[in-house]
């Protein structure tokens, strides 16, 4: 059963309503009948409109029977009802569908949560998917976000500790210093939770998440979250299984469609900042990129005209083919370094006498004429953006090499609280 779009602009939150879901399911005594953890999915960052953080959820239930699944989602209904107002733009929707083999999920229901995560996907295609793979759909736009995240079939994923505040309880500031701490005891398998001695881990809206601990262990996520959770006050805590960071959303494509996040190859030919600092970036093919200021990265983009790249960003429809970067990768440096090289009789390092192509060792004093040593700088480098700027589905660099390892991962015995 997945859920979507329960979040208001007065601080109502989907993970929420997932979580007292699921508390209440556990206080009655069902908590072996949830399969795996919950899952929470990111979908497309790149679309027009969507809810704050695009977050959709789903869980897994074992049932023996239809009527048993109906039941479940009954009070799923009631949980909505009672829990979230339809104001403004919000426009709750549940979905489930009924499997009798969890390995045999259709492969059309998979075809469209990676099409929701990657692309634009509309009220009529979820209802035409719905109809052919047997799920039913209960409400409003959210059933489109539940739809997909009852699709998700983990190839790569992340944990979240997500811990809720009470009601009207104000969110106390983290200590940078706890942070840091259990950042540093639990790397790798935490990640983007300091930049600096900025606490990235505290959301600022008015929503119940008291804060969020990811990582790729469930383990570590638990040992940092619970401690924080206690001394900071929180009412409760949940473990989600979720797609972040994992670079779901992109699309690997080379070329330019719109709302989507795209990949290209090329070769800078030229860099301009503007007088905020952002940088424009020109390719050979002539395909353009902007690098925002505060993304961190433009000082090394500057330093690399030249560079074969691999770019990729999100392209947003109003600006005529610009690719918003979110990384970039250099394939080929064209810079190269000319270095003296040490001294053949003693080792030592040479000085260069001018213009006549003499070299004199500092040490011995040897001098003769020997050639330069040109090298390639060889930036094989990913030019990464600042931790503070990455968004929900961006893959942070210290992941690269733990992909995958979340589905190695047993549960947990104590997962929410
Ligand atoms: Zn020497």
């Amino acid at each position: 059963m997945g859920i979507d779009d329960m979040d208001t602009e007065e601080g109502g939150c989907t993970t929420y309503v997932m979580y007292s879901y699921i508390k209440h399911l556990v206080h009655s005594g069902l908590e072996d009948y949830i399969v795996g953890l919950p899952r929470l999915t990111r979908l497309n960052p790149y679309v027009p409109f969507k809810t704050r953080g695009n977050a959709s959820l789903s869980v897994v239930l074992r049932v023996d029977t239809e009527d048993e699944a109906e039941d479940y989602v009954e009070l799923m209904q009631a949980m909505v009802d009672q829990m979230v107002k339809r104001v403004g733009k919000t426009s709750p929707g549940i979905a489930y569908v009924v499997l009798n083999d969890l390995s045999a999920v259709p492969s059309r229901l998979v075809w469209f949560y990676e099409k929701s995560v990657r692309d634009v996907v509309t009220m009529d295609l979820a209802r035409r998917v719905a109809e052919k793979v047997n799920a039913r759909l209960i409400g409003g736009r959210g059933v489109i976000g539940a739809l997909a995240s009852i699709g998700y079939l983990p190839r790569d994923a992340t944990y979240e500790f997500i811990a809720y505040r009470g009601e009207g309880f104000e969110r106390p500031a983290i200590e940078p210093q706890d942070v840091i701490t259990w950042d540093s005891v639990t790397r790798p398998f935490t990640f983007l939770n300091v930049d600096g001695d900025r606490v990235l881990i505290e959301p600022h809206g008015p929503d119940p998440v008291l804060f969020g601990v990811r990582g790729d262990s469930p383990y570590h996520v638990i040992a940092m979250g619970n401690y924080l959770a206690s001394k900071y006050g929180a009412i409760g805590w949940i473990v989600y299984l979720t797609n972040q960071g994992t670079d779901e959303h992109r699309t690997y494509m080379g070329k330019y469609v719109p709302y989507r996040n795209v990949n290209v190859v090329g070769m800078i030919i030229n860099v301009r900042f503007d007088e905020h600092g952002h940088a424009y970036i020109e390719l050979d093919n002539g395909m353009k990129a902007i690098a925002y200021r505060h993304l961190g990265i433009s000082k090394e983009i500057a330093n690399c005209v030249g560079c074969l790249v691999n770019i990729w960003g999100g392209l947003k429809p109003n600006d005529e083919g610009v690719i918003y970067i979110e990384g970039i990768r250099v394939l080929h440096d064209r810079e190269i370094e000319i270095k003296n090289p040490r001294c053949p009789r003693c080792g030592g390092p040479m000085e260069s006498l001018g213009k006549s192509g003499i070299l004199r060792c500092k040490r011995c004093g040897f001098k003769d004429k020997i050639p330069r040593v040109i090298s390639a700088r060889n930036r094989w480098l990913i030019i990464e953006p600042r931790r503070s700027e990455y968004r929900h589905l961006m893959k942070p660099v210290e992941r690269i090499g733990l992909e995958g390892l979340a589905l190695y991962m047993p549960k947990p015995s104590l997962w929410i609280y």
